[in-house]
């Protein structure tokens, strides 16, 4: 389970999708959740609790890229 999530953030679910991949990428954070498989790019949408009982934990959390860049 997992209590917070950006969209764009990496996540790794209970179960790994039938690819074999377990990540997935939050492409929708709303009431209802879309989560896209980063192997095969099968989207998956389901409603915001069973998103997050599904959920394992958070891979890879998405950055600001204002501090690198520099550009203004
Ligand atoms: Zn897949």
């Amino acid at each position: 389970m997992i209590t917070e999530f950006e969209l764009g953030d990496i996540v790794c679910m209970r179960k790994p999708h039938a690819c074999g991949t377990n990540a997935w990428e939050i492409v929708r954070n709303g009431a209802d959740i879309k989560i896209k498989c980063t192997h095969c790019g099968r989207v998956v949408m389901m409603d915001r609790l069973d998103f997050i009982r599904n959920a394992k934990k958070r891979l890879y959390e998405r950055r600001n890229d204002d501090e690198q860049t520099g550009n203004k």
